[in-house]
């Protein structure tokens, strides 16, 4: 087989891609609407969370932090958890959704974050907020385990099994987007909107694209409300468009439910868009337009001119959240591009048996290796000492020196993409998304070939 699957061999990590489970339950809580979370823990855990987010979307947004001390640490910190629920009701009156998200330290001392809920609920809430809606959701993401795209999934689901709640059918289509962007969204809605399907595009996050309007400083907040939340359980069915990121939430509907379910694929790329909309016409009996045919068509045209010429064969490493780097080496693959390396940040053993992984390995015809619970060593380690040859690197901002160092031109896409202006704001998904790809691709390979001074002469013939 030449699509080698493997664990990183070292114990330890060097450089990380990824960072820890409670980035991906903040990352989920934004996108809930009248929702600030308290993350459980020391204060560390929100700061660099919330920065992250932050330089990733150039916005301001709140989340907050029981700020466990020492004193905590050693006697325990419910009483912290109590203390930052009262606070945030009350400097924040419209606030009615509050995950309580655990982390490695609250987790270690066995905090009962279910016990000073129920004590919360029966007592600071009934005495001191009579008649106000809040809702308090324990969320457990230790660090210790997972990643930041295993806390996603855990808070999605965890979101979706509090409120959802079986009432009369909606003929609306959950539609579970991932770890995405606001350019994302808006793609994806468009595709929607295309085959007239009424849709809840949960854990929404588009609004992080936010205008500077005339009434003053803008603060920003996803749009999934309550009432979507809790509408799932009526929705004519479910598609998840990440296998690792709303997977779980769409397995609790089905199962809970009865409701159809598709998981995937990621729709990057021509392939898994088409399927994607398939999908869409399976689950909801709606036609895929002309229209759309129109789009693919103009994405087939654009990709036309740059794969033979430009993408064929050009060696490419791709690291980042799983179902975006299997959903980039698909696409690679279909542009006759060689992804040389997959990385994945995280051990889950379910990687192994992904049939996307599975697909690559029965149909890849080159040497090719994915790394499971990978680091950035993984990629700069095989560059520097074992002899990778690469054209191009994919992946979020935090692996910018490999590429600076070893004069490798490097795309940046996923999270977190801080150190390029607006990318948020562009698509991966639809068809949108894989011209803007492999244009991205494209002129990041003719900048090389110019600075190189490598056939950059075809530019002047193309
Ligand atoms: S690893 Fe633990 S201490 Fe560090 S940010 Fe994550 S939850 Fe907090």
């Amino acid at each position: 087989m030449l699509c080698q699957v493997k664990d990183k061999e070292r114990a330890g990590i060097i450089n990380p891609i990824f960072t820890c489970q409670p980035c991906g339950a903040q990352f989920a809580s934004i996108g809930v609407k009248d929702c600030i979370g308290i993350v459980h823990g020391g204060q560390g855990c929100v700061m660099f969370v919330r920065l992250l987010i932050s330089q990733h979307f150039k916005e301001s947004f709140e989340i907050a932090s029981s700020s466990v001390h020492e004193d905590g640490a050693v006697f325990g910190a419910c009483g912290r958890v109590e203390q930052g629920v009262d606070v945030l009701l009350m400097r924040y009156p419209d606030v009615k959704v509050v995950p309580i998200i655990s982390t490695c330290l609250t987790e270690v001392i066995g905090d009962d974050i279910e016990g000073v809920v129920r004590k919360l609920n029966e007592g600071l809430l009934k005495e001191k907020y009579p008649g106000r809606e809040v809702h308090l959701i324990p969320i457990h993401t230790p660090s210790f385990v997972g990643s930041m795209v295993s806390g996603y999934d855990i808070a999605v689901r965890d979101f979706v099994k509090y409120f959802s709640k079986k009432t009369e059918p909606s003929g609306k289509l959950n539609l579970l987007t991932g770890w995405v962007n606001p350019g994302d969204v808006t793609a994806l809605k468009h595709l929607l909107a295309e085959m007239d399907i009424d849709a809840t595009v949960l854990f929404e996050i588009e609004a992080f694209d936010s205008p500077i309007m005339p009434s003053g400083n803008h603060v920003s907040h996803g749009d999934t409300s309550i009432e979507d939340l809790t509408g799932t359980a009526n929705a004519l069915g479910t598609l998840a468009l990440n296998r690792y990121e709303g997977g779980k939430a769409a397995e609790y509907l089905a199962n809970e439910f009865d409701i159809p379910t598709i998981i995937g694929p990621t729709p990057i790329g021509i392939r898994n868009t088409d399927t994607f909309l398939k999908n869409l016409k399976t689950l909801t009996g709606k036609a895929i337009p002309e229209s759309l045919v129109r789009e693919r068509g103009i994405a087939l045209d654009a990709l036309t001119d740059l794969t033979h010429m430009f993408l064929a064969d050009k060696r490419v490493a791709i690291y980042g959240n799983p179902d975006l780097v299997i959903g980039l080496a698909e696409f690679c693959l279909d542009l006759e591009m060689k992804p040389k390396l997959l990385l994945l940040g995280d051990d889950n053993p379910n990687y192994k048996n992904d049939p996307r992984i599975l697909a690559l390995q029965e149909n890849v015809d080159y040497e090719m290796e994915v790394i499971t619970n990978a680091d950035f060593w993984e990629l700069e380690n095989r560059i520097k000492n074992e002899g990778l040859e690469l054209d191009l690197i994919l992946g979020h901002s935090k692996g910018r020196f490999i590429s600076i160092d070893n004069n490798i031109p490097m795309v940046r896409v996923g999270f977190p993409t801080y150190d390029r202006a607006g990318l948020y704001r562009h698509p991966v998904v639809g068809y949108a998304g894989a011209i803007w790809l492999a244009e991205q691709m494209a002129n990041t390979l003719f900048t090389d070939m110019e600075y190189k001074k490598n056939k950059e002469w075809i530019l002047n013939v193309w």
